[in-house]
């Protein structure tokens, strides 16, 4: 394969048009690349494991529109379904049999979920979340972990740094410091941590939320014995475990990591595969704290479009396509060949590299690891990680524009695919 400079006259246009009428560009901060520096790439089509930008370069995409994707882009069966459903209009505002449908797979699927309420993004799914966990403990300080991310409400947005991490300084301006007072924080994987501020506060903390494996710091996965430390720490104390399953849910598993590792949180966040590509959120749990969801219970939440048929739909579908036998292994083994394969490249180039997947969920920093935390992850080197990054997007390859991201691969990802991604990073780290 030759290195060819890319071609992305047309990127260049449209995004510099966007900086002028959305703040950096986009809709969403990461997609701007700031982290790897250079031309942000603008899509115009994805289909199966490719993404084409406007100027027409094919990429093989381990983003999946950051995880949704999971079936491959556009499956034909999702695009059929939703064809369909359209016909009948877009949003009913009110009760409709596919969020029964969706409901019950949910509910069916994941370990900790007997009821379940729907939202539109995994932001809102956490924010609900997060007033269920103080609203059924009756008490206001949450535990949350340095480098997981919960969505933008205020009170996930704490400094992850070790000094202020127990102060819950805010991380943004426009956020009130005595929102983010009640934010508790530890590093990942520290148990000792955790212990510490239980002791420290005891009957005064709602609940812990984590993400159960991370994927919003790299790709970080629980050491042996910490999620079952947690859940026996919170049963405790009688505070509420929350897993943050919006990026691992039906992705990990199809019951999630809850199901992977047979620790079961007391209620969970999901979003992201469950809508098949279309804006859904959830949060579920156990029926006596959702029932104080309103209007079974005091607790206020609502959507004008949550539920709506066209995203139950994509999620329906979804599932269906990922319930069918075989999925998570063919997940697992082309992603255990993409992770191995570049692990021992980038050795072989006389880089420091750790990494590993579960799954269809990957990551590989560039440093020797382990990386058991954020604070670890922050030791990578990120200059390198944006070179490899640009010299593989020059390749065809469109990875995550971020060394603190994981990657995603789908059931349309083949192993032809792979092989390409292999031999794009020979080229780029044999010249780093
Ligand atoms: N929680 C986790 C674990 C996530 O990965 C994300 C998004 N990457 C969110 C919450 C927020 O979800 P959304 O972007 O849909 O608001």
């Amino acid at each position: 394969m030759v290195a060819t400079a890319l071609n992305t006259t047309r990127s260049e246009e449209i995004f510099a048009a966007a900086q002028t009428l959305m703040p950096g560009g986009v809709n969403s901060p990461v997609r701007a690349f700031k982290s790897v520096g250079g031309q942000p790439i603008v899509f115009d089509r994805v289909q199966g494991a490719y993404a084409w930008d406007v100027d027409n370069n094919r990429y093989i995409d381990y983003v999946g529109t950051w995880g949704p994707a999971i079936c491959g882009h556009a499956h034909p069966e999702v695009l059929e379904a939703l064809k369909a459903a359209i016909d009948k209009g877009t949003s009913f505002g009110a009760p409709c049999y596919l969020e029964n449908v969706l409901a019950q797979m949910v509910i069916d699927a994941v370990p900790s979920i007997e009821m379940v309420r729907f939202v539109n993004s995994g932001t809102e799914a956490c924010i609900a979340v997060q007033r269920l966990m103080r609203a059924y403990t009756g008490r206001t300080k949450l535990l949350k972990f340095e480098g997981c991310y919960h969505g933008h409400g205020d009170m996930f947005l704490v400094k992850a740094g070790s000094g202020v991490a127990t102060l819950g300084l805010p991380d943004s301006p426009g956020v009130p410091k005595n929102v983010t007072a009640d934010t508790l924080t530890a590093p990942y994987n520290d148990l000792e941590a955790v212990k510490a501020l239980f002791a420290e506060y005891p009957g005064e903390i709602a609940g812990v939320i984590l993400e159960p494996i991370v994927g919003n710091a790299g790709f970080i996965v629980p050491e042996p014995g910490f999620l079952a430390g947690l859940r026996e720490i919170t049963k405790e104390d009688g505070a509420l475990l929350v897993f943050d399953e919006v990026m691992t849910g039906f992705r990990i598993a199809y019951g999630g990591v809850q199901e992977k590792f047979g620790i079961t949180p007391d209620l969970t966040t999901l979003g992201k595969v469950i809508g098949g590509g279309l804006p859904v959120g959830a949060y579920g749990g156990r029926r006596e704290i959702m029932q104080m969801v309103a209007p079974a219970g005091p607790m206020y939440q609502a959507g004008t479009l949550s539920g709506n048929p066209l995203a139950m739909t994509a999620g329906i579908k979804t599932l269906e396509l990922l319930r069918r036998p075989g999925s998570y292994e063919y997940l697992d083994q082309i992603t255990g060949k993409l992770i191995t394969g570049l692990l021992a490249i980038a050795r072989e180039a006389g880089h420091e590299v750790c990494g590993g997947h579960i799954s269809g969920m990957f990551g590989m920093f560039f440093t020797a690891g382990p990386v058991r935390n954020y604070e670890e992850a922050k030791a990578a080197d990120l200059t390198k990680f944006s070179r490899f990054h640009r010299g593989m997007l020059e390749r065809g390859v469109y990875l995550a524009p971020s060394q603190f991201e994981a990657g995603f691969t789908s059931l349309a990802h083949t192993d032809e695919d792979i092989e390409a991604t292999l031999s794009a990073a020979r080229e780029v780290l044999s010249s780093l």
